[in-house]
C-alpha cells in the first residue's frame, strides 16, 4: 500500500465504529434482498402449487416473515443513508481543517505562485466529492460483491443453462460500462480544472473591480470570463455525451437480458425442463444481478472523482512550507532590537535575478532608519527578510546578534511589527481589526492604542464608532485611516522592532501629518525601519540608507547626505522642486 492510500484510509480511523456498523447494515440489506425472491419461490412452489390444507396459514406466516425483513431492510438502509453520509461529512470536515491549517503554514513563496480562487476550490469542491466516496465506497463494494455472488448462486441452483445465457451478456456489458465510464471520468477531471479557472477569473475580476471600472474595461473582463465559461461548458458537453451513452446503454442491456430470459426460459417451460415458479424467481433475481454492475461502475466514478479530489488535496498538503523552525530553534526573548544584515543576497526564485546583492548593514537597537531609493530597487524585499517571510539566498540576518534562522518563527515575528503599504482589514468591526494586534486586549487598551495611533477621533466619527463594520476589504476607509488602524494594531502588539512601508499613494496633507505623528509615537524606544517616500519621514531619521541596484549606495543623516551632494541630495532637490 503506498503512502497516499494509507493516508486516504487514515481518515476512517476516528469513525471505525461507524464504518463497521455501516458495513454490517450493507450485509443485512444484501442478504434480505436475496432472501425475498426465495420467499416468493417458496410460497409459489410449496404453498400455492402443492395446494396444502394449511395454505392460508402458511401464506400469512410467510407474509409476516417477509414484512419483518422489509422493516429491517428499511431501517438498515436508513442507517446507511443517514449515518453513512454523516460519516463522510465528518471525514470531510477533518480534511478541510487539516488543509486550512496547512494553508496557514505555507510560506509567502507559495502564495506568490497560487491564485486564491484556485486554492478556495481545493478547500471546498475537491473535498466535497470525497464525502460521497468515503461513505458509499465501502458500502457499494460490500453490497455489490454480496449481491452478485448471492444472485449467481441462486440462479445456478435454479437453472444452469439459463444462467449461462444471462452471463454471456455480462462481460460485454461490463466492457461497455467500463469504457464509457472512463470517458466520463476524463471529462469530469477536465471540468474540474475548468471550474477552478472560472473561480480564479471571477476572483481576479472582482478583486480588481475598481481598476476594471476606472478603465471602463468591463468588456475585456467579460471576454476573459466568457472564454473560461465557454471552455467549461465544452468540457461538460463531452461529459454529458459519455454519460448518456453509459446510462442508456446499460438500460438497453438490461432489457436485452430480460428479453433473452423470457425467450429461452419460455422455451424451457414449453420443454417442461423449467418450472414457472423458477422463471418467476429468475426474473426477480436478474435485477439483483445487474444492480451490482451499475453499483460498481458508480463506485468507479465516485472513486475517480474522489481520488481526483484527494490527489489535488494531497498536492497541496504535500507542499512543505519553505520556512519552518530549525530543529533546535530557540525563543527570542527580551529583544533589545538591533538588526544586522551580514552579506545578504536574495532572489525570489532560482530563475530570477538577485534583488539584493551582498548587502551588509547594522541597525542599532532603538535606531530610526529610513530606506529610500527608486521603486523596484528592493526596499520592501529588504524588510520582508527580517521577519523571515522569505529566506535569504546567501548571508544571514541577526537580531541582537542571534541569526534569525536559529530562533522560532513565532518569537521572531512577535518581536516585529509591520505596517504595510496596502493595509488588509478583515471582515468585522474596527475594534476587531485593532484587536488583531493582541487578541487578549481589553476595550480600554484598544481605545488607548487607537488614541496613540491618532485614529480615535476618526473612529468616533464613524457611524458605529468602534463597532463599525469595515466590510470585507475595508473599502469604506481611506488609505490614511487604514494605515492608522494598522499602526494601532502594532501599538497593541508592542514589538521592539517596527517596519513601516509608507503609503506611496498621495495622502492628503492632514492625514499625512496624522500618520506621521502616530508613526513618531510608535517609534519611541523601538528600532524603526521606514520605507520612506516623504521628506518629513526621512528628515527625522537617525540614518538614511539610499538603496540602488548595486546595493547600499550611501548612508548618513539628512545633513550629511545633503553635504555629500550625491544621489540623495539629487533626489531631495527633485522632490523640493515639485
Ligand atoms: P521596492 O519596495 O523598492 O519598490 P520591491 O522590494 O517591492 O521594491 O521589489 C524588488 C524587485 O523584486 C522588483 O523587481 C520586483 O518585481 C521583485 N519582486 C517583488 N516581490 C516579488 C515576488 N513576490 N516575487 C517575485 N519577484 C518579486
Ligand atoms: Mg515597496
Amino acid at each position: 500500500m503506498n503512502s497516499r492510500t494509507r493516508k486516504f484510509l487514515s481518515y476512517y480511523k476516528p469513525y471505525i465504529g461507524l464504518l463497521a456498523a455501516d458495513l454490517a447494515c450493507a450485509f443485512i440489506v444484501s442478504a434480505i434482498t436475496l432472501l425475498l425472491p426465495l420467499c416468493v419461490r417458496y410460497i409459489t412452489i410449496h404453498v400455492l402449487e402443492e395446494q396444502r390444507p394449511d395454505a392460508l396459514t402458511q401464506i400469512y406466516l410467510m407474509g409476516a416473515v417477509m414484512l419483518g425483513m422489509v422493516i429491517v431492510h428499511t431501517l438498515c438502509d436508513m442507517f446507511i443513508s443517514y449515518k453513512g453520509h454523516m460519516m463522510g461529512a465528518y471525514m470531510e470536515r477533518d480534511m478541510r481543517s487539516e488543509l486550512f491549517d496547512h494553508f496557514q503554514k505555507l510560506s509567502f513563496s507559495f502564495y506568490d505562485e497560487h491564485k486564491t480562487g484556485q486554492l478556495m476550490t481545493r478547500a471546498t469542491n475537491d473535498i466535497l466529492s470525497l464525502t460521497e466516496l468515503y461513505h458509499h465506497g465501502p458500502e457499494d463494494l460490500a453490497i455489490s460483491v454480496l449481491k452478485f455472488t448471492g444472485a449467481f448462486i441462486i440462479l445456478m441452483y435454479i437453472d444452469v443453462k439459463l444462467t449461462l445465457i444471462v452471463f454471456m451478456f455480462l462481460p460485454v456489458m461490463a466492457v461497455f460500462a467500463f469504457y464509457f465510464n472512463k470517458r466520463m471520468n476524463r471529462a469530469l477531471r477536465v471540468s474540474k480544472d475548468r471550474i477552478g479557472d472560472i473561480n480564479a477569473q471571477v476572483e481576479d475580476s472582482l478583486s480588481g473591480i475598481r481598476v476594471v471600472k476606472s478603465f471602463t474595461n468591463e468588456r475585456v473582463e467579460k471576454e476573459k470570463f466568457e472564454y473560461e465559461n465557454r471552455r467549461f461548458v465544452e468540457s461538460r458537453r463531452e461529459g454529458y455525451k459519455s454519460e448518456t451513452y453509459f446510462h442508456e446503454g446499460l438500460v438497453g442491456f438490461t432489457q436485452l437480458i430480460t428479453v433473452a430470459v423470457i425467450v429461452f426460459g419460455g422455451a424451457a417451460i414449453v420443454d417442461a425442463s423449467l418450472e414457472l415458479a423458477d422463471l418467476l424467481t429468475f426474473f426477480l433475481c436478474i435485477g439483483i444481478l445487474i444492480e451490482p454492475i451499475q453499483r460498481l461502475v458508480n463506485f468507479a466514478r465516485l472513486y475517480q472523482e474522489g481520488i481526483t479530489g484527494f490527489d489535488r488535496f494531497m498536492e497541496i498538503l504535500e507542499v512543505e512550507p519553505d520556512i519552518v523552525d530549525a530543529p533546535n530553534a530557540v525563543e527570542l526573548t527580551q529583544v533589545r532590537g538591533s538588526v544586522e544584515f551580514r552579506d545578504v543576497s536574495f532572489k525570489y526564485r532560482e530563475d530570477h535575478g538577485e534583488v539584493l546583492k551582498h548587502v551588509s548593514l547594522r541597525i542599532n537597537a532603538g535606531e530610526y532608519i529610513a530606506l529610500v531609493g527608486p521603486s523596484g530597487v528592493g526596499k520592501t524585499t529588504f524588510c520582508s527578510l527580517i521577519p523571515r517571510f522569505y529566506e535569504t539566498s546567501e548571508g544571514s540576518i541577526l537580531i541582537d546578534g542571534i541569526p534569525i534562522r536559529d530562533v522560532t518563527l513565532r518569537s521572531l515575528r512577535r518581536s516585529i511589527g509591520i505596517v504595510q503599504q496596502d493595509v488588509y482589514l478583515f471582515a468585522g468591526t474596527v475594534a476587531d481589526n485593532i484587536r488583531y494586534g493582541n487578541m487578549e486586549a481589553s476595550m480600554e487598551e484598544i481605545v488607548e492604542a487607537a488614541k496613540r495611533a491618532n485614529a480615535h477621533d476618526f473612529i468616533m466619527a464613524l457611524p458605529g464608532g468602534y463597532e463599525t463594520d469595515v466590510g470585507q476589504r475595508g473599502v469604506k476607509l481611506s488609505g490614511g485611516q487604514k494605515q492608522r488602524l494598522s499602526i494601532a494594531r502594532v501599538f497593541l502588539k508592542n514589538p521592539p522592532i517596527i517596519i513601516f512601508d509608507e503609503a506611496t499613494s498621495s495622502l492628503d496633507n492632514e492625514s499625512e501629518r496624522a500618520v506621521q505623528q502616530s508613526l513618531e509615537q510608535l517609534s519611541q524606544n523601538r528600532t524603526t525601519i521606514v520605507i520612506a517616500h516623504r521628506l518629513s519621514t526621512v528628515r527625522n531619521a537617525h540614518r538614511i540608507i539610499v538603496l540602488s541596484d548595486e546595493g547600499i549606495e550611501e548612508q548618513g543623516t539628512h545633513e550629511e547626505l545633503i553635504g555629500k551632494k550625491g544621489r540623495y541630495a539629487h533626489l531631495y532637490d527633485m522632490q523640493l522642486r515639485v
